[in-house]
């Protein structure tokens, strides 16, 4: 995967660290993502969750139909950014929540039928307020769990995401267009069919009286062996024999595999055995590595005694458990060496923290089309000492 992307890149031409966008690489998958659109008819929603890079959003909406949503600020970045469709799902709104949510969204999901009715007099108060129309729906628990990792199962046992079947009240559904599930997590469409097939078989009888479908996310679309004939054929049937719009709101295959972490080696001390300090932090700039937990991957390295020389591999802040892992090298590594983490634009940039006061990595491009470097964000100080008071 990283000898398809970055061509011709030079990281002595990007600050360490930084996080950096290979746009070729961001086409391509829009590419994918377009095409996919074109064969099924459905809209393609960014997932902000994911990737909130605003100034790629020019070229995302190009391709795509707009974001999903869950916070107000993350509508507003959208409608402001992309200037297109924004559809919002939040676990629980606030009246405060719901003017600001209703501002930017064409389409807002419920997480309960209860919560809905309890603002439906405030969502008719401020849609007559700001003259404004928004389609809603309500988000449903198809309770056939498919993640791997229970942090990421909204069919989990006693999930907060959705209307279980045994909560749904099918008398109650006045004013509503549609129906949101979203159950993947880096997934094929085999789970999005299963998932499907719990949707219809639990809640079938009261799809015909809506105008929309939204999938979710997490499907893997521009994934190499991912099933994008199979997702075609499940989107044209939901379709046809429902006869409503159909959305997927992908975050991740946005952005998969455009991006990297540049680092740089500070120091390297030994304890048992080598260990290299980075510029970076596994806790403040890939928390995935730590949560989900992953093993990056990097240019040039292997596994531990794959290669050569093996070092653990640990960042700047002062958290015992800031290490990226073990990995393994042809030549022994020394300070001033850049290390490149591959796949790092999607749920990086948005989980970020200074934690510890580390600082933010820049924000870079490059476009191996033109050769362009650029360099859009460069944080500081300031970043640290606005999130405290
Ligand atoms: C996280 C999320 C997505 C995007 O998921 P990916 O795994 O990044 O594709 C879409 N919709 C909702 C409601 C989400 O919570």
């Amino acid at each position: 995967m990283e000898n398809r992307n970055f061509i011709g890149f030079d990281p002595a031409l990007v600050p360490s660290p930084s996080y950096v966008v290979d746009l070729s690489a961001l086409r391509q998958n829009l590419a994918i993502l377009s095409k996919v659109k074109e064969r099924s008819g459905a809209s393609v929603l960014l997932a902000l969750k994911a990737f909130s890079m605003f100034s790629t959003f020019t070229l995302v909406g190009s391709s795509l139909d707009g974001v999903c949503a869950s916070s107000p600020d993350e509508a507003r970045l959208g409608r402001e950014e992309m200037g297109k469709e924004v559809h919002s799902y939040c676990p629980a709104y606030t009246e405060e929540s719901l003017k600001d949510f209703l501002r930017y969204s064409d389409h807002i999901v419920f997480n309960s039928q209860e919560q809905l009715a309890r603002l439906r007099p405030s969502l008719n108060t401020l849609s007559a307020e700001l003259n404004k129309s928004v389609s809603i729906g309500l988000r449903l628990n198809p309770e056939q769990p498919e993640a791997d990792v229970p942090l990421y199962d909204p069919s989990s046992p006693f999930s907060r995401l959705g209307i279980p079947v045994s909560e749904f009240d099918g008398n109650n559904l006045d004013g509503i267009d549609g129906f949101h599930f979203h159950n993947l997590c880096e997934q094929n469409s085999d789970a999005l069919v299963r998932t499907w097939e719990a949707v219809e078989r639990k809640f079938g009888t009261w799809i015909p009286g809506m105008k929309w479908i939204n999938l979710g996310g997490g499907h893997h679309i521009t994934r190499p062996d991912y099933n994008i004939d199979e997702l075609v054929q499940l989107i044209g049937t939901i379709k046809s024999t429902y006869n409503v719009d159909v959305y997927l709101e992908p975050g991740e295959a946005v952005a998969l595999n455009t991006g990297i972490l540049l680092a740089t080696v500070v120091d390297i001390i030994h304890n048992g055995m080598p260990i290299a300090i980075l510029d970076i932090s596994a806790t403040c700039h890939m928390p995935d590595v730590l949560e989900m937990p992953y093993r990056p991957m990097i240019w040039d390295a292997g596994k531990p005694g794959e290669k050569k020389y093996t070092y653990r591999l640990g960042g700047l802040s002062c958290l015992a458990g800031d290490v990226v892992g073990d990995y393994s090298f042809d030549n022994q590594i020394t300070i001033g060496d850049h290390l490149v983490f591959t796949d790092m634009a999607h749920y990086t940039m948005v989980k970020t923290s200074t934690f510890n006061g580390v600082r933010l990595p820049s924000i870079c491009t490059y476009d191996p089309v033109t050769g362009e470097y650029t360099l859009v964000k460069k944080f500081g100080y300031e970043d640290f000492r606005s999130r405290l008071s």
